[in-house]
């Protein structure tokens, strides 16, 4: 029986406060929903738990049955039970990804894995996850598809069975087929094992399939309404605004980024040419 305890944390992000005041408990066998609009904070909620050094925790604790995380290393953090399956999975050119898994997967134990076990439970994995057998030899995540990246993030929290999982926005770039095979397979692994789940998502599609215990709405980095699946239903058919006239609050919009292109030289015309 695991059980995650955040207390009134506080988290800022180069000097500007993020997270202000989030108190969240989760357990074993529960699957907690956190929907709210972009730019909010969810996924900093996420990277403070797991530890990622740009997030810092100003006040309030983390415990993961009753040890302190927030004193924790990332990868104590991971060894510990606790698992991102990360919104923009990173590439790592260089690292295979059985190498990266085999290492994660011997760093928490006391004698390795035999390798023909390993082989067999990976290739299980990817063919479960209906992936394509020569992932496991490619380099992580280099040159995989949006949806390729976010099913091998489940077969991350496969292999690694933490005691909580966090999966942020695993559902998004995925097609209907891969959304079913991810959260079935999200599923099947929570009842197994028996992990808690924290599950960030926009889409009530995905929540049907995860059928979540509990729901949390996060609002310029406040939990500002709580209840089950019915919460969601209610944000995918009416939105937000509904709750910001109830709590007579304000989301933090978005800043949409101003990308700068510059034109290659391909682009530029030819010394003589009209233009
Ligand atoms: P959500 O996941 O709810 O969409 P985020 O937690 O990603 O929201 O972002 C909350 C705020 O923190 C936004 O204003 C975002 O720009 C900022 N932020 C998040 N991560 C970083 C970062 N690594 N560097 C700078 N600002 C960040
Ligand atoms: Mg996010």
């Amino acid at each position: 029986m695991s059980e995650l305890i955040i207390k009134d944390l506080h988290v800022s992000i180069e000097e500007k406060e993020i997270l202000k005041g989030v108190s969240l408990t989760i357990k074993s066998n529960e699957i907690h929903a956190l929907m709210g609009p972009n730019g909010n904070g969810k996924s900093t909620l996420l990277s403070a738990i797991m530890g990622h050094p740009k997030y810092i925790v100003t006040s309030g604790s983390i415990t993961l049955d009753g040890i302190d995380v927030l004193t924790m290393s990332v990868d104590e953090r991971s060894r510990a039970g606790l698992f991102l399956a990360m919104q923009y999975p990173q590439e790592v050119p260089g690292v295979t990804n059985s190498d990266f898994l085999r290492a994660a997967i011997n760093a928490r134990r006391d004698t390795p894995i035999p390798l023909f076990s390993f082989i067999k439970e990976m290739e299980k994995t990817i063919k479960d996850m209906e992936m394509k057998p020569d992932l496991a030899h490619r380099f992580l995540n280099e040159g995989f598809s949006g949806g390729e990246k976010k099913r091998n993030e489940i077969v991350q929290m496969r292999m690694l069975k933490p005691s909580m999982a966090m999966l942020d926005e695993i559902d998004s770039g995925l097609d209907v087929d891969a959304l079913k095979i991810v959260a079935s397979s999200v599923v099947a692994l929570q009842k197994e094992i028996g992990c808690g789940v924290l599950a960030v998502s926009h889409y009530e599609r995905f929540y049907q399939l995860l059928q979540p215990t509990h729901a949390h709405v996060l609002v310029d980095g406040k939990i500002v309404a709580e209840g089950n699946e019915e919460l969601v239903t209610k944000i995918d058919t009416e939105g937000y605004d509904w709750l910001y006239k109830e709590y007579n609050i304000q989301p933090v919009l978005e800043v949409k980024e101003n990308k700068t292109f510059t034109l290659g030289t391909c682009a530029a015309p030819k010394k003589g040419t009209q233009v």
